[in-house]
């Protein structure tokens, strides 16, 4: 377990990053899709509303919440942007919810490799979800109770002094 808090990149060298590319008005491709300025439904300043150029089979319509300055992770995030990034999943998660016809919403955040992050830019997910898509597969089952407090416990003496 890395108990350090401090990133490692994980992005290529000379990394081209989509998001900053879009909100700073330049369209890149993505399959046959021309991503770029069009993308940004709404920009708050620091953090912005991002159409997803990749969908979830039955999740079309979803999109990303970003700081509009490059952050790679939620370890290089500064925290301040955290009420501006929850105004905007609010927001989006609102919208989607109008737009879509959506059954509810669900609102994902993914860290390096290991914790699939394919797009080296900090985002949120907000997802429209729809009954059986099957984005919620495997289903989580009941933690067993002796690993439960252990792992509390660890987590809580982690976090001392955070
Ligand atoms: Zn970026």
């Amino acid at each position: 377990m890395n108990s350090g808090s401090a990133s490692t990149s994980h992005a290529p060298d000379r990394y081209d990053c989509p998001v900053c590319a879009a909100l700073a008005g330049r369209t890149i491709s993505v399959g046959d899709l021309a991503f770029g300025r069009d993308a940004v439904p709404k920009d708050y300043g620091d953090v912005a509303i991002v159409m997803n150029p990749l969908w979830w089979p039955r999740n079309p319509g979803s999109v990303i919440v970003v700081p509009t300055r490059h952050y790679e992770n939620v370890f290089d995030l500064p925290t301040r942007l955290g009420g501006d990034l929850q105004l905007a999943v609010h927001d989006a998660a609102t919208a989607l919810r109008a737009t879509e016809g959506c059954a509810g919403v669900t609102v994902r955040q993914n860290n390096e490799p290991g914790g699939d992050q394919e797009v080296w830019h900090f985002h949120i997910h907000v997802i429209p979800r729809h009954g059986g898509d099957g984005l919620r597969s495997p289903r989580p089952a009941p933690a067993p109770a002796h690993e439960f407090g252990t792992r509390a416990s660890r987590l809580k003496e982690a976090l001392r002094g955070a």
